[in-house]
């Protein structure tokens, strides 16, 4: 390494001139959320297996660094951090995607990370820079819900394709997620666009639909700022009970959970 790879290495990137600490992705995709529960972590694994399926090369990198809950989805909830012997660390792989979460650096599963944010942010540019992620077409990070110091740090250091944001048709979920349209707008992110989660329920007795959350939430934030909306995925109790047993929905669901999935995924491919 010369003097100037040195420098650039530890020197902190800036949101119009951000460093590229995954030079092995070819597109870095974040998936946010304003709040926390409406889905994101489901959103995420799903679109990845999804895009894996597609016959693309996936990382997904767990950055919900207090609520990691990427092992579950995938059923590898008791894997450990593992190094192969180039002192590199092995992400693990289910569904054809390679995942690496702090979930595996954790004792067991209920152990809390009590980390301020420049300990959690070194934990993930360890993640970026330390896995044997291998050539990717696409990385998708789950990040933490909210606009913090982690997002700010993503901007920063990864040239970012761009941002997905997921919402639930709920005012309190859209006004989170508002404030996450603007501050991937002020960090110079492209929104690739809004994912509503939760939409309606259809009772499985009655086929009448409910709309628990509300109604066209993430279509009217897209409207307000312009934003492609990428699709709806009702409240389905396949998509709840398959994601707590590690059973990926757009992998083992139903069709017309692997249908919403798709619908979406295709929106997204039409933006990359
Ligand atoms: P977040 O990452 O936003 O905190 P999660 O993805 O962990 O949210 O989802 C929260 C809970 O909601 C999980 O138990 C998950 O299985 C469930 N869930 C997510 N999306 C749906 C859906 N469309 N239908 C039913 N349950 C869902």
């Amino acid at each position: 390494m010369n003097k100037e790879q040195i420098i650039k290495k530890l020197e902190y990137g800036s949101t119009k001139n951000p460093n590229n600490r995954a030079p092995y992705a070819k597109k870095v995709i974040v998936i946010s959320s304003g709040k926390g529960g409406v889905g994101k972590s489901t959103v995420s694994a799903n679109l990845s297996v999804a895009l894996a399926q597609k016959g693309y090369k996936v990382g997904l990198l767990d950055a919900d660094i207090y609520g990691p809950s990427i092992p579950r989805l995938f059923g590898i909830e008791n894997e450990k951090i593992k190094w192969n012997k180039n002192n590199k660390i092995v992400p693990h792989e289910n569904f054809g995607v390679k995942v690496i979460s702090v979930g595996f650096t954790t004792p067991s599963e209920d152990t809390p990370l009590v980390w301020r944010s420049s300990v959690a942010i070194s934990a993930l540019m360890q993640f970026l820079e330390d896995v044997d992620w291998g050539e990717l077409d696409f990385l998708i990070i789950d990040m933490p819900p909210g606009t913090g110091d982690i997002q700010l740090s993503m901007a920063e250091e990864l040239p970012l394709f761009g941002a997905i944001l997921v919402t639930t048709p709920q005012a309190l979920s859209c006004d989170d997620v508002s404030r996450s349209v603007m501050m991937f707008k002020d960090v110079h992110v492209n929104i690739l666009g809004i994912i509503e989660n939760m939409s309606y329920f259809i009772a499985p007795d009655t086929k009448i639909r409910y709309n628990i959350f509300g109604k066209n939430g993430g279509k009217n934030i897209c409207k307000k700022y312009n934003l492609n909306f990428l699709g709806q995925i009702p409240l389905d109790i396949n998509i709840q009970e398959l994601s707590d047993k590690g059973e990926i929905p757009i992998s083992l669901g139903t069709q017309s959970v692997k249908n919403y999935y798709k619908e979406i995924v295709k929106r997204v491919l039409e933006e990359t």
